[in-house]
């Protein structure tokens, strides 16, 4: 097994793919297969091993999605019906559509170190939506929503204690927080680039409207 690889980070050599295992470190350049792939010289071949076949590519571009927001297959298929449903770029809506789940929200507002944390916390009552407990994780959030912790010592300390952990953590503009009560604003629907997730995503529309 290549050095450079962590526990965690064996899963993504073994499935040939990034799976986001660990929180916030995935989406920096000290990701083992980022830097690996930095590594490797111009033409060689990396971890990847190629494309594959057309059918391959967009499936792995697919499983990328599902794995990157925790998603079971039929939950994914309901995103991509809801994102076909709209008017423009349906990859690009399925993307805007993922990012707004409350799990998601919550592990960029840094109250969680990875999207499986933000779940738990979500599912164990921690966090408020617009004043009454949302301990369902994937609700879409909309401009204007408020987040907010549950009244109590043992909430607060939690996410405080993760905030403070994580000081550099930058949120993103759409979303506005105040660290000190902790609570959040959802001010804007979040854009492309607010999406890290490095993927095709034409290639997943292609994929699932075959
Ligand atoms: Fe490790 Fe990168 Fe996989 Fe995260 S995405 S588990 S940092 S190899």
């Amino acid at each position: 097994m290549a050095r450079y690889l962590g526990s965690s980070c064996k899963h993504c050599r073994r499935e040939g793919m990034k799976l986001m295992l660990k929180g916030v470190r995935c989406e920096t350049a000290k990701c083992a297969i980022e830097k690996h792939e930095r590594q490797m010289a111009p033409g060689m071949h990396g971890w990847r091993r190629g494309r594959g076949s057309n059918y391959a590519v967009r499936l792995r571009e697919k499983q990328k999605v599902k794995r990157y927001y925790g998603l079971l297959e039929k939950q994914f298929m309901g995103y991509f019906k809801e994102a076909s449903r709209g008017k423009g770029n349906t990859g690009e809506a399925l993307l805007r559509l993922l990012e707004r789940r409350l799990d998601n929200v919550v592990y960029k507002l840094n109250f969680a170190p990875s999207r499986k944390a933000a779940r738990q916390l979500i599912s164990h009552g921690h966090i408020y939506l617009n004043g009454r407990k949302a301990d369902i994780p994937d609700i879409t959030v909309k401009i204007g929503d408020k987040i907010t912790v549950k009244n109590n010592e043992r909430s607060r300390k939690q996410i405080k204690h993760q905030l403070e952990a994580n000081p550099n953590f930058t949120v993103q503009g759409w979303l506005q927080l105040d660290a000190e009560k902790p609570a959040a604003t959802i001010v804007s629907m979040p854009t492309r680039e607010d999406i890290q997730l490095v993927i095709e995503e034409n290639l997943v529309v292609e994929f699932c409207s075959r």
